[in-house]
């Protein structure tokens, strides 16, 4: 039997008045998957501990099989480790995201917060602009490390262990001076983003984007500290060897700790232009090769949800459905092999808030061996949750899941 995980970030949602009231889910035209639905197992599954915030992180731990109460140990040191950074246990990681504040208030602090991910900056980008911040505020214990889009690293060395600080994609369309880090330690975080501004705003690749009607990333914002984390091996957990394939660095950090292999696909961005077709085929190759366990992340709802694009979000389910999921039940039947397929969202990101929320989500596992019918037609919310099945701590999931 091989295992297959689908994570659908941020897909749960609430009723949307322009879709008639419909959750995305619900809206989405998804035939491959609701074909399986029919033959799985389905209901509730509670992410997120509540002393915990909805963070992807804490929730795709929960969905990988473990702990978060015990294993999560910040947000940042998973990605810093996807990005090849070698981590001392006594270093402080931070996200340094690059992002898009307004640019008539004449004082930082009154400056509104419009885009956590300054247009999805290519990687490219943000690379000149970590440079230069680099070269502006490195020094012998502080280090920014470029990432992937808009998504970075700040290393201080024996850095302060406690912090206030803010995800950014929590405060869009909000006055920045509210949610600046707080405390004594916090200050000097705080001076870097604002004198970053001074610098960012008017930076050559800041001037090009917005000659070609893009937002500029033009301040830094740092936020979810963490330090090194030990999670046990995936294998000593659950008895099977695999792999990961996402685009961010985030869910590849994780499976890396967790000793999966994590797959690189060319033109996997993490948004609805991604390379989903090149994501399915790792999965089968994965798979084909000998992995027992293949966890396949996609970002694309989560980052629609937060950016409010109601038909975006429709539409990159429909796109899993059609590319992803159609594509992998086809090979696998097609070569003989049998496999479970847990179907789920971390957390929900619905629209209308913009932001996580920690509500319990919607999942399924398919087996390709069960003949039998269930009583429901698609994979919804509501559905998930008339099955009266629900599962109270996220990672006893994989119990249900791996027989
Ligand atoms: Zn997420």
């Amino acid at each position: 039997m091989k295992y297959i995980v689908l994570l659908m970030d941020g897909m749960a949602d609430y009723p949307v008045k322009e879709l008639g009231d419909k959750t995305p889910m619900q809206a989405a035209k998804k035939p491959n998957i609701d074909s399986l639905f029919k033959k799985s197992v389905c209901g509730l599954v509670n992410n997120v501990p509540d002393n915990l915030s909805p963070g992807s992180d804490v929730a795709n731990l929960s969905a990988m099989g473990y702990d978060p109460q015990k294993f999560y140990t910040g947000r940042s040191p998973l990605e810093a480790v996807s990005m090849g950074i070698d981590l001392k246990p006594t270093d402080i990681v931070f996200r340094c995201n690059v992002v898009t504040v307004t640019e008539d208030e004449e004082n930082y602090e009154d400056k509104i917060i419009l885009d956590h991910s300054a247009d999805e900056i290519t990687t490219k980008e943000a690379a000149i602009l970590i440079e230069d911040v680099q070269k502006h505020f490195g020094n012998s214990f502080l280090t920014f490390y470029p990432g992937v889009s808009y998504r970075h690293a700040l290393v201080w060395a024996n850095g302060p262990e406690s912090y206030e600080l803010t995800p950014p994609h929590d405060i869009l369309e909000k006055r920045i001076g509210d949610y600046l880090p707080k405390g004594e330690s916090g200050k000097i975080l705080g001076e870097m983003m604002k004198k970053s501004y001074e610098f960012l705003n008017n930076h050559p690749v800041n001037i090009e984007r917005a000659k070609r009607g893009l937002k500029k990333a033009n301040t830094i914002w740092i936020w979810g500290e963490g330090k090194k984390p030990s999670l046990e091996s995936f294998y000593k957990l659950h008895g099977l060897k695999g792999s990961v394939i996402s685009a961010v660095d985030l869910i590849k950090g994780i499976g890396i700790c967790a000793g999966l292999e994590s797959i690189d696909v060319e033109g996997a961005t993490g948004n609805i232009h991604t390379n989903f077709e090149g994501k399915a085929k790792a999965c089968v190759e994965s798979i084909v090769s000998g992995a027992d366990y293949c966890f396949v992340h996609m970002e694309a709802p989560d980052e629609c949800g937060h950016r409010h694009e109601i038909e975006n979000k429709v539409k990159s389910i429909e796109l899993i459905d059609e590319k992803v999921v159609a594509y992998i039940v086809k090979e696998l039947k097609e070569k003989n092999i049998d496999y479970r397929m847990l179907i789920l969202p971390d957390h929900p990101t619905p629209l209308a808030l913009r932001t996580h929320t920690r509500d319990a989500v919607p999942f399924m596992i398919y087996d390709s061996t069960n003949e039998e019918n269930f009583d429901f037609d698609s994979f919804t919310e509501e559905n998930a949750a008339k099955s009266g099945v629900f599962v109270e701590k996220g990672y006893e999931i994989m119990s249900m899941f791996v027989k």
